[in-house]
C-alpha cells in the first residue's frame, strides 16, 4: 500500500489505496426508472472513472446486469426455463454492459481491456488473474464482465472474489444512494445513513450492502467495503483515493 494519507471527515487518516475494485451495479447504466442500457447514463459513469483513475489508482471494474435480466428474478413462478439458465443469461447481460463502458471509457481517452469470466474471444479477453494484474499494472482500467462465471450467485460475491484475488486495498460499491441505512431510505425517510460499521453489525442487523456470501468472503479475509452514491459530484474521485465518503465496512470500524 502507499504510505500517501488522507483526511477523512471524522479527521482519521486513510491509506491512499494502490488497488481498488470497483463494483457497479446494472441499474447506473441506465435512467432511472428505466431498464436496458442508456449510452448517456455510461458515459455519466465513465466519466467520473476516467477522473478517479488520473489519481494513479489502479481500477478495476465488476459489472452487474440487473438493468437487463437478474437470473432469480427472471425463474420466479416460470417453470419453462432451468434457473442455472437465467443465470448465465444473467452473467451474459453484464458482457453487454460491460462492451457499453469499454466504449464510453475510450471515447474519453482511456485505455482499457475488457475481461471475461465465460470465454467469448471474439469480443473480449478471458479473464486470468495474472494477466488482469498485468493490465492494472500498466494503468489500464480493466472491467470484468460475466461474473464469477458461475451460476446461482451475484456480481456482488464476483466483486469480492476480484476484490480478494487481485489483491485490492479496498472493495468499493457504487450505489445510488448515499451509504448503508438501517432502513430502506426510499421506504423510511427517518432511516439512519451508516458512517461505519463492522462485517459482523451488517450481518447481525441484517443490513442490505451486498449479498450474504460477498459480506462473509470479505469479513474471512478482512477486505474494507466503501458502499457511497457515486452520483454525487466527486465520491468517485474520493473513494478511489481512499478519501472517507459513504459507509466504511471493516472488521475495526465500530457502528456510527
Ligand atoms: N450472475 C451469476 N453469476 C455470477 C454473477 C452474476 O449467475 O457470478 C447472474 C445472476 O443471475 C445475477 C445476474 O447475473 O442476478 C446479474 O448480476 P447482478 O444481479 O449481480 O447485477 P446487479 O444487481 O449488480 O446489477
Amino acid at each position: 500500500m502507499s504510505t500517501t494519507q488522507t483526511e477523512d471527515r471524522a479527521g482519521q487518516s486513510l491509506d491512499k489505496p494502490r488497488r481498488v475494485v470497483l463494483k457497479v451495479s446494472g441499474e447506473c447504466f441506465s435512467e432511472v426508472g428505466e431498464r436496458g442500457i442508456s449510452m448517456r447514463a455510461v458515459v455519466q459513469l465513465a466519466e467520473q472513472i476516467h477522473r478517479a483513475a488520473e489519481s494513479g489508482t489502479q481500477i478495476a471494474i465488476v459489472i452487474g446486469g440487473g438493468n437487463i435480466l437478474r437470473g432469480a428474478q427472471f425463474t420466479a413462478g416460470n417453470s419453462s426455463i432451468h434457473e442455472a439458465t437465467a443465470h448465465y443469461m444473467g452473467m451474459i447481460a453484464t458482457v453487454l454492459n460491460g462492451l457499453a463502458l469499454q466504449d464510453g471509457l475510450e471515447s474519453l481517452g482511456c485505455a482499457t481491456r475488457l475481461l471475461t469470466a465465460i470465454r467469448m474471444e471474439g469480443v473480449a479477453e478471458p479473464y486470468i488473474r495474472r494477466r488482469a494484474q498485468r493490465h492494472l499494472e500498466k494503468k489500464r482500467i480493466v472491467i470484468l464482465a460475466a461474473g464469477t462465471g458461475s451460476p446461482f450467485v451475484t456480481t456482488d460475491t464476483a466483486a469480492a472474489q476480484r476484490a480478494l484475488e487481485l489483491e485490492a486495498d479496498i472493495l468499493l460499491k457504487a450505489t445510488k444512494v448515499d451509504g448503508v441505512y438501517s432502513e430502506d431510505p426510499e421506504k423510511n425517510p427517518h432511516a439512519v445513513l451508516y458512517h461505519q460499521l463492522s462485517y459482523q453489525n451488517v450481518v447481525e442487523q441484517n443490513l442490505r450492502v451486498m449479498d450474504q456470501t460477498a459480506i462473509t468472503q470479505c469479513m474471512e479475509h478482512d477486505m474494507p467495503i466503501v458502499v457511497f452514491n457515486y452520483r454525487k459530484e466527486g465520491f468517485l474521485e474520493k473513494a478511489v483515493q481512499g478519501d472517507r465518503v459513504g459507509t466504511l465496512i471493516s472488521s475495526e470500524a465500530k457502528l456510527s
